[in-house]
């Protein structure tokens, strides 16, 4: 992917690490309260403290996207959205399941909400886990992935009733899978006549690029049409690495959407979202949705107050192109779809 602007590169560790292999980048996340501490040059009460929040809620995070952060900040985007913080375990605001997912899940892993299209979660499992997850509850499980007998279970169900025409592949991250495995799933699915589409939401263009390989691109070419939905939140997480791995997708003729989340202190800055809107369509990226962020038990501290939300997106629509912005939309519990959030002088 060319594009004018010069992108930052994500700080390369020296060989013989093999930086560029997603299973090494996938074995080595720092997981542990002390990996991160190590990394982060913490002190022992910050330590601590993480250690209590990793307790409840896990962390990982590949090297890859800890070498864009800045580490002595802690106030720096990246930081935020991947090392854990005490206000997860002691807000007192939010729920469990603030979409009431598990409620619409007649078989387990697969969330029925509407009619013409289902969810099947394929995995808990992330390469980094965002702080601000909408489905940090799954964390409280072991890592682990859809077994057979749960994959058959889920296409009998979508097999009784044809008027699901859409199926999104989700998680946890759906790409931790091998390439196996993911083939093995969108075979089954795609196989069913009625699934007219399948969609992946995954954050490896984003976290882990280096997942994105070739090999995986001439997979998905082959379940098409298949819409790639990730979720680049700021700027500087648009890399030269990032762009390349959306560029594999999109010369396998997989359209790539982008789903932000608006994250207080990292993008309801206006000039801030406007620099990631310009620089996905520098990429050839659409974004496609900004998510008001759930009210979700351990992500509340990262909850931007609506009206300021609108007021962003207002100014966002007086100063940028249509092909830049997105819809500011909030998911809701007992809605037909997205409820889309615009100010009085949109209409
Ligand atoms: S990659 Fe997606 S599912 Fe995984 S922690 Fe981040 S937002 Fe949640």
């Amino acid at each position: 992917m060319q594009t004018k602007k010069r992108l930052p590169t994500s700080r390369r560790q020296p060989e013989p690490k093999p930086w560029d292999d997603w299973r090494w980048q996938f074995r080595n996340r720092r997981r542990t309260a002390d990996e991160i501490a190590e990394t982060l040059d913490l002190g022992r009460k910050e330590r601590l403290a993480l250690g209590e929040v990793v307790k409840t809620y896990r962390s990982a995070a590949t090297p890859y996207y800890f070498s864009l952060m800045d580490a002595g900040d802690p106030l720096d985007p990246i930081r935020r959205q991947c090392v854990p913080d005490t206000r997860e375990i002691t807000s007192e605001g939010g729920v469990e399941d603030p979409l009431e997912e598990r409620a619409h899940s007649p078989v387990p892993g697969l969330v029925h909400r509407f009619r013409d299209r289902c969810l099947v979660v394929v995995t808990n499992r992330c390469a980094v886990y965002c702080r601000h997850c909408n489905r940090k509850r799954l964390w409280h499980e072991r890592e682990k992935t859809l077994t057979p007998h749960e994959l058959t279970a889920m296409a009998g169900y979508i097999e009784k009733r044809p008027a699901i025409r859409e199926v999104i592949l989700s998680g946890g991250d759906p790409l931790t899978l091998s390439d196996g495995r993911l083939e093995g799933i969108l075979a089954r699915l795609q196989a069913i006549e009625h699934v007219e589409v399948l969609r992946i939401g995954s954050r490896m263009p984003v976290v882990l690029p280096m997942r994105i390989t070739e090999r995986l691109c001439g997979i998905l070419r082959r379940y098409r049409p298949l819409w790639f939905l990730t979720q680049f939140n700021h700027p500087r997480e648009i890399t030269t690495e990032a762009a390349a791995a959306c560029g594999r997708l999109l010369e396998a003729g997989i359209p790539v959407l982008n789903q932000s989340v608006l994250l207080k202190g990292i993008n309801d800055d206006f000039r801030i979202m406007r620099q990631l809107l310009y620089g996905l369509e520098r990429i050839c990226v659409k974004p496609y949705y900004l998510f008001q962020c759930e009210p979700v038990k351990g992500a509340d501290h990262f909850r931007v107050d609506i009206w300021d939300g609108m007021r962003m997106m207002e100014k966002l629509w007086k100063t940028t192109s249509g092909l830049c912005l997105p819809r500011y939309v909030a998911d809701m519990p007992g809605t037909q779809g997205k409820v889309p959030l615009q100010p009085v002088s949109f209409l």
